[in-house]
């Protein structure tokens, strides 16, 4: 049985960020992953390059999505069914809408999909696929790595991705993870220790919504890996910034880049998003601590919460600089279908756009508690020219050289 996973991905803002900061993507390699000898597979990641699904031949397809993605994930499913391919749709956005996804495929997969995986492709296998597969939290314990010679590392700049856990304590309010993946599970640290042995790059992100989270865990993690001699990305939370044991333990593991969740410098907006840990006043010298280490900050910007008045933009831009952010990028809230803040948008009736490919972070899909859409909408603008002026570039790559040293101050400039 020939079986294609697709990852669709539209040209968007949300596109351009992904190819940035995105390694492989966790749906399609953990589904091929999980895929046993007998099927032969194939995979496309569309933030590399679009697929063309006339020219797809597969006995059965799996596309994933989220939300921004949506139509063109819908688009690719219309191609392929025309053609009788049985489709299926997975991922963030059918897992909580999958009434809507029901339309567009024979099949809709929620959840995570290693526990039905067996079952959904012998009923593919049979030409039966059943109308929902209702994936639950799977044991990592019994995870097979992911493939390496489907896509390689060479495709992603060299830089791979290794599955670490999954879930997340927290529950911000624009965040889907809690819904979709629920409490946080670990994999066996040997099985994470073989697999980054196998990579065929030094440059990997160890994958985790919460990497830290477990401190215990995450010691011995690092621990363990200390040895590898790698290089890794991975996203934590502020709070290691006040944990010098585990700090020093990552620096030493091979850390070189965090992705470290700020948001927004409101705290008042910040305690109402589910981040009352962050404390805007303490963010430069916990930014110090990590640049200390030699590891990059990178810190999205979110712009469009109820506690933001038109001020934020330049407020967010001052602030971030100032405290040492090395990288980031400025969006417009994403009020995700299934995250606490669609339900209270949509409660309000604020919500202005059902165009799922507006929800990319570049248009105001709200309506904003203190000033227009549009106010919003030019927001990211002079959160850019203020943040990236020639002057601030300046004065952040001087900084940087003496954190990270001349070419990799340079790379983070480009
Ligand atoms: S934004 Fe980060 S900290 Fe918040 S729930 Fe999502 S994964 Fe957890």
């Amino acid at each position: 049985m020939k079986l294609c996973l697709i990852k669709a991905s539209a040209e968007s803002d949300f596109k351009a960020y992904k190819s940035v900061r995105g390694g492989p993507p966790q749906s399609i390699f953990s589904a091929a992953a999980a895929t046993p000898d007998w099927v032969d597979v194939q995979l496309f990641d569309e933030v590399l390059k679009n697929c063309d699904p006339r020219r797809i031949h597969a006995d059965v397809a799996v596309i994933f999505f989220s939300t921004p993605d949506a139509n063109r994930g819908y688009e690719i499913a219309r191609v392929l069914g025309a053609k009788g391919v049985q489709v299926a749709i997975g991922g963030l956005h059918a897992t909580f809408l999958p009434e809507e996804a029901k339309d567009y495929a024979d099949a809709v997969i929620t959840g995570e999909c290693e526990n039905i995986w067996q079952e959904f492709l012998a009923d593919a296998d049979r030409g039966q696929l059943k109308p929902r597969y209702t994936g639950t939290p799977a044991d990592l314990s019994k995870l097979n790595p992911y493939p390496t010679h489907l896509i390689k590392a060479k495709d992603y700049g060299w830089e791979w991705s290794v599955l670490v856990s999954r879930g997340c304590k927290h529950h911000c309010s624009f965040c889907l993870i809690p819904g979709m993946l629920g409490k946080t599970r670990y994999r066996p640290i040997p099985d994470i220790v073989a697999e980054l042995e196998a990579m065929e790059t030094d440059w990997v992100e160890l994958h985790a919504d919460h990497l830290t989270e477990d401190r215990d865990y995450a010691l011995e993690l690092f621990r363990a890996i200390e040895p590898l001699g790698i290089n890794w990305v991975g996203e934590t939370t502020i709070r290691i910034a006040d944990d010098e044991e585990l700090l020093d333990a990552a620096a030493r593991s091979g850390c070189k880049y965090l992705l470290i969740g700020i948001e927004t410098v409101d705290k008042a907006a910040l305690k109402r998003a589910g981040k009352g840990f962050i404390k805007p006043e303490n963010l430069k010298d916990q930014i110090a601590r990590i640049h200390e280490r030699g590891i990059i900050v990178d810190s999205a910007a979110i712009l469009g919460f109820d506690e933001h008045s038109p001020d934020i933009f330049a407020r967010t831009a001052d602030l971030y600089h100032e405290i040492g952010v090395d990288s980031t990028a400025a969006a417009i809230a994403i009020p995700f279908p299934g995250s606490r803040m669609f339900k209270q948008l949509e409660a309000e009736g604020r919500l202005l756009s059902d165009n799922w490919s507006d929800y990319d972070g570049s248009h105001a899909v709200f309506q904003p508690k203190q000033m227009t859409p549009e106010q919003l909408e030019r927001g990211a603008d002079e959160f850019n020219r203020k943040f990236f002026s020639v002057g601030r570039c300046m004065s952040r790559t001087m900084r940087q050289i003496g954190h990270f040293g001349l070419s990799t101050a340079m790379r983070i400039q480009s």
